[in-house]
This record gives C-alpha cells, structure tokens and sequence, in this order.
C-alpha cells in the first residue's frame, strides 16, 4: 500500500492506474477505523480494480464546540489494518493541503442539508460536501462507498452528484453493527461501560419501531413515541431528535407505506451518537 499525503501526487499515481483502463474505488473516512469501514473497503477491493482510502479528519464539518480536537486518532494502527486488508493507496492530507491559506468555495445542498442532523449541526453537511467533492476531484473515483450509518450523508451525496452531473457511483451498504446491537462507531471510543450499555436503548428502539410495523401500526407518531418513551427510560441518554422520514427528500412521513427512514441521534453523556433503520411494510 502506498501512502501519500500530497494532492499532486496522489493525482499523477491515478492518472497512470486509469491510463491502463483499471476502475477506481474510493472510501473516504476520518480515520480510527472499525468493521464499518472495513465493510467498505472490502466492498471496493472486491469491485474495483484498484482501492484508495482516504482519512482526514474534515475540520469545515465540525462546529465550534463540537469534538474536532478529541476526535480519536491513530494512523499507525489504521495503515495497519489498511494494508492487511490489501488497500492499493492510502491519501491522507493534512489540513493545509484540503484548505489552504485563501480557500473560499463550499458547497451547500439545499433543504435536505438542514434537516435531521442539519438541525443541531449548522455547517456540517457543508463541510462533509465540500470535502467529498474536493476528494472526487482528486480522486476521480468510478465508485464511491459510504455507510447507511450515516443516512443523512448519503442521500445529500447522492443529490450533490446527480445536482453536478459527477461521474462517480455512490453506493451506500448496511450499518455494521457490534453484536448486541450498538452500531460501530469511531466515537463509541469514547463511551464508559455504563454509557456503552445505556446507549444499546437505541438500536433496541429502533428494532422496537420495526416490530411495531409489523404487528400492524402505521401512524409514525405512534411509532416515534414508543422509541421516545424506550429511550428516556435510560437516564443517561438524552434524546436530540427521533424521526420518521421518506429517503428521498427526508420529509417526516406521517403514515407508513411501503419503506421509511427512522433516523435519531442522542447524546450518551457527552458522546453525540447517530443510528437509523430503513422500516419496512411487508408486501
Ligand atoms: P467516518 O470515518 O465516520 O467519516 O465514516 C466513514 C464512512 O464509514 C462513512 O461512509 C460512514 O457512513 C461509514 N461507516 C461508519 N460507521 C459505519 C458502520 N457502523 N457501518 C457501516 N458503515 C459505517
């Protein structure tokens, strides 16, 4: 696996690998890697001919008060787990190279960048678009993976590159989850046992919503009040939003026909975590 940290010549080593007629995949990640990540990355080495990865901690995604300075960080161990997987490149930039000195252009989605998590994040779809297209310019990626961990991302991904006729495939695969439930997370790092063990409340709420589909109910209000109640039954989780939403334009839906999204995020003390499930109406 080659390592390359500046723009120029990650450029040139990809020019020479489509030159040759080869396929490029793309997973683009912070770093601190898990089996979630990996789950991409196998998809891509199994699909393309030649995987680049890259970790960047993206500053424009994170607020001011929000984790950017704790975020974990280990590129030792990640380069590791990286190479053993048979990655062909790993890019990791530093700051100055993605935003130099004068840098002025972002990209917003309109509408569905301030839903969901927009609410509490103001900026932060802009920082995660941004940096995307800037590493699909870099990279020119025929396929680019991305979890459904983050729901949210990946519908305003797939609007950016349909909106600006981008040449690149998004394909979006299943949350990883631990066994109990708890969907792997680089933050969940930062989570005590006893938080670790509150935060299961929300994987169990959103299995909950899907059984309550399908003993029969299809008011979303219904459905979303249940999970509420679930999940204030554990004290230390505080719930920031719990919706129901169609996956395209994230509206809240009010009765459920055929799939939706059931999106949430919640604080476990200090640690903001996000978790979703596609509900499905049987038949
Ligand atoms: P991050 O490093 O958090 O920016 O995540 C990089 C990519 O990994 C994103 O496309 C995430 O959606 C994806 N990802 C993170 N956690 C998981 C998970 N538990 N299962 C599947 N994909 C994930």
């Amino acid at each position: 696996m080659k390592i390359v940290t500046k723009i120029i010549d990650v450029k040139k080593e990809l020019k020479e690998v489509r030159s040759h007629g080869k396929t490029i995949g793309f997973v683009p990640t912070m770093g601190y890697l898990h089996e979630g990540h990996l789950s991409l990355v196998r998809e891509s080495l199994q699909n393309t001919d030649v995987t680049v990865v890259s970790i960047f901690i993206n500053p424009a995604q994170f607020g001011p008060k929000e984790d950017f300075k704790e975020y974990p960080r280990d590129l030792e161990r990640d380069s590791e787990l990286l190479e053993r997987e048979g990655v062909d490149y790993l890019f990791v930039p530093d700051k100055n190279e993605i935003y130099p000195e004068g840098y002025e252009t972002y990209i917003e989605v309109l509408n569905l960048q301030d839903k969901l998590c927009g609410c509490s994040r103001p900026g932060h779809f802009r920082g995660v678009n941004t940096v995307v297209l800037k590493l699909f310019n870099i990279i020119y990626p025929d396929i680019s993976f991305f979890g459904q961990k983050d729901a949210q991302q990946a519908v305003i991904l797939k609007r950016m590159v349909q909106d600006l006729d981008l040449d690149v495939r998004i394909e979006v695969l299943p949350i990883i989850r631990e066994k109990d439930g708890l969907a792997l997370s680089s933050r969940n790092a930062y989570l005590s046992q006893e938080e670790r063990k509150a935060a299961l409340v929300l994987s169990k709420s959103l299995k909950e919503a899907q059984s309550m589909i399908e003993k029969g109910e299809r008011d979303s209000v219904e459905i979303v009040n249940r999970m509420r109640e679930m999940i204030n039954s554990e004290p230390l989780v505080k719930i920031e939003y719990i919706e129901i939403v169609d996956m395209v334009k994230l509206n809240p839906i009010a009765r459920m026909e055929k799939e939706a999204l059931a999106a949430l995020a919640a604080y476990i003390g200090k640690v903001r975590l996000i978790d979703n499930t596609i509900l499905r109406v049987e038949g």
